[in-house]
């Protein structure tokens, strides 16, 4: 795994593909059982939609080629690793750890249902798994960027209740869209502008608390909305056990996942202001 995960993160550039294929094979671990079917699985052609890279064959069983002919496997055979608590939120950022982040499989981003629909209390203890956590760090870098540098060469400013914040080009138009939505909603129910205003912010070069992977802050594709409003499991008193809470709005939640956002309001490690733009999530069709 550790070669698996070093090789996808020190193949910057552009390998022939007949030699990406020869490591990919070196190191892919595919059971060639449940995703080596004729066809790629739904969820690997959905993420060559909204990601950037073609499904692949090896090995009998299915992945993503990405642009830079690093391939990434649908299916490694692997178990996820264990939640170990990382989660969004302002004290991420300067945690110290050795070796490469941890890469999940590609199937892992739909092992847990992502569910839209009126805001429900999550009931459960840490152990619940949280829709979108698994996040694919190569994946991501191969959309939006790898290094800080990059990304900022990628972003623009969208107008959002009177302020401009830098975003992904990518992501943008889904976010303006957020906007103009929540904007004539405003217009007849003025309770919903405190949540938006007075925003935590957008991109945020940084890691995600206590673990290694980049925060999707980092490749400007989430937005926390008003923090005084927010609730936030980290900062729950006493920590133990999770009680989810909530001030945030149907409306607003609404707004943001008909553009492809999730909310972090669906998840036992609750943070209700954060929105991150995650298409796959939120589209039928990536879904068995
Ligand atoms: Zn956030």
């Amino acid at each position: 795994m550790q070669a698996l995960a070093l090789l996808l993160l020190v193949a910057t550039e552009p390998t022939p593909l007949s030699r990406a294929a020869e490591a990919a094979r070196n190191v892919s671990r595919d059971g060639g059982t449940a995703d080596a079917g004729p066809s790629a699985p739904k969820g690997l052609r959905c993420l060559s939609r909204y990601y950037l890279g073609e499904a692949a064959h090896r090995d009998g069983g299915w992945g993503l080629m990405l642009p830079d002919a690093s391939y990434l496997s649908w299916d490694d055979g692997r178990d996820e690793e264990p939640y170990d608590g990382g989660a969004e939120g302002e004290d991420g950022g300067e945690e110290e750890e050795e070796g490469e982040p941890f890469v999940p499989a590609l199937r892992d981003i739909f092992a847990t249902p992502y569910q839209r629909g009126p805001i429900t209390p999550v009931a459960g203890d840490d152990t619940l798994e949280d829709p979108g956590r698994a996040r694919i760090d190569p994946l991501f870098k191969a959309a939006y960027g790898s290094s800080w540098r990059e990304v900022m060469s990628h972003l623009t400013k969208v107008k959002f209740f009177g302020t401009r914040y830098p975003f992904h080009e990518r992501a943008s138009g889904p976010l303006e869209r957020v906007a103009a939505r929540l904007e004539t909603a405003a217009k007849s129910d003025p309770s919903l502008a405190p949540f938006l205003k007075g925003l935590g912010g957008t991109w945020h070069w940084r890691r995600i608390a206590r673990s290694r992977a980049l925060s999707t802050h980092a490749f400007g594709i989430a937005i926390d909305l008003n923090v005084q409003r927010s609730n936030y499991w980290r900062w729950q008193r006493p920590k133990k056990p999770l009680k989810w809470t909530n001030r945030y709005p149907q409306t607003i939640v609404d707004a943001f996942e008909a553009e492809g956002f999730i909310w972090g309001g669906r998840w036992i490690h609750y943070d209700t202001m954060h929105f991150e733009y995650r298409p796959e999530l939120l589209d039928p069709d990536c879904w068995p």
